[in-house]
């Protein structure tokens, strides 16, 4: 099995030399076990937290020890009944091509809805539709309505939170995004109304022209200057899902908050964070709901596919700077 270490912490970005990529022999099965053969492996913003030895919400990586993450994959050898060879399953043992442990670290999925790759369990039926639905709907209470700004847009769960934000009868979505092809797709294919190049100009001013009625639902996946804007631009009543804070994600000092928070007094607003480990108990009507939704044709799902399990890596570098569109996957062969 070729398998991804974490050997050094990065400090800011991270650097080929921060990872090692080793040969792992696994021998055979002991009983209880199963061996998955990984189609897709993930990388998300998050690992780049568990880089560092830091007090978080899900422990650090060791050093010399394989990473991990959300993988699917598919049963190649088996010492149990229910995941017989050929189950496609979900697990969090990836970083690796291959995998081999006990049957309780496996899920097992159903094949993928027609036209879709195993890999749309790691993004839009996945873990990743899961955050945009719960930060939505249950963080962010957004209501029929509600005029809702989505930050980090073109991204995996900025994409599907926009499309939920539609279903559910937003009355308008903005979104902000790193390029003008993105910004373009925001509009043209992912059920924005509205949106703008952060690079551009100043959040503060883009958002109030984009929203000049102001906004009532704020998912921020970025921090720092968004969420100021955000603050700047909220109605009364206004409520932030706090997903994520990637423009902070790689700094190498603490980075200011904004400078305007006592309108969360004045406006009486709501910002709530979550992490959607504490949210399972939401994911069974959210995959009723959602692939509902699928089936019938309502959700575009795209991803920036990087191919070779030696990429995996570049791939994750390349999804902090925005070189994704949609959900970024590995694809491990
Ligand atoms: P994305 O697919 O959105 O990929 C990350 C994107 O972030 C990039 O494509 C890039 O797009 C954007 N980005 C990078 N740097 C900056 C910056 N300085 N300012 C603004 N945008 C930036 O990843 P995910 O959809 O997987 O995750 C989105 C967010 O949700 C992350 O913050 C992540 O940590 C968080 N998250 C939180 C979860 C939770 O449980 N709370 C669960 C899952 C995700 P661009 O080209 O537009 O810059």
């Amino acid at each position: 099995s070729t398998q991804i270490q974490l050997v050094n912490r990065p400090t800011g970005w991270p650097e080929p030399k921060d990872f090692s990529t080793v040969t792992v022999e696994y021998g055979d099965l002991a009983a209880g076990q199963v061996r998955v053969a990984n189609e897709f492996i993930s990388v998300d913003p998050y690992m780049r937290g568990r880089m560092i030895d830091t007090r978080s919400y899900i422990p650090p990586f060791q050093l010399d020890e394989t990473m991990t993450g959300g993988a699917v994959g598919r049963v190649v050898a088996t010492t149990v009944d229910d995941l017989p060879v050929g189950t496609l399953v979900s697990h969090m043992l990836g970083w690796r091509d291959v995998t081999q442990a006990d049957a309780g670290e496996f899920r097992a999925l159903p094949e993928p809805p027609t036209g879709a790759a195993s890999s749309i369990y790691l993004g839009v039926l996945g873990m990743t539709g899961l955050t945009a639905y719960v930060g939505l709907l249950t963080i962010a209470s957004m209501q029929p309505g509600d005029t809702v700004f989505i930050s980090g847009a073109a991204g995996a769960v900025g994409t599907a939170a926009a499309q939920i934000a539609r279903l559910k009868g937003a009355h308008r979505v903005i979104g902000s995004a790193g390029s003008a092809e993105k910004v373009a797709l925001l509009t043209d294919r992912y059920g924005y109304d509205a949106a703008f190049n952060y690079k551009d100009g100043p959040v503060r001013r883009q958002l109030r022209d984009a929203a000049p009625d102001g906004i009532d639902v704020y998912f921020d996946n970025v921090g720092g200057d968004h969420l100021e804007a955000a603050l700047d631009s909220f109605n009364d009543g206004g409520r932030a899902a706090l997903c994520g804070a990637i423009a902070q994600y790689n700094a190498t000092s603490r980075t200011p908050g904004p400078s305007n928070m006592a309108n969360i007094i004045t406006r009486g607003l709501t910002l709530r964070g979550f992490t959607i480990g504490n949210h399972f108990d939401q994911a069974g009507e959210f995959n009723r709901e959602m692939s509902g939704w699928f089936a019938d044709g309502k959700i575009v799902h795209d991803e920036t596919v990087v191919t070779g399990i030696d990429n995996a890596v570049d791939a994750f570098v390349g999804l902090m700077r925005g070189e994704n569109t949609g959900k970024m996957v590995v694809r491990t062969s």
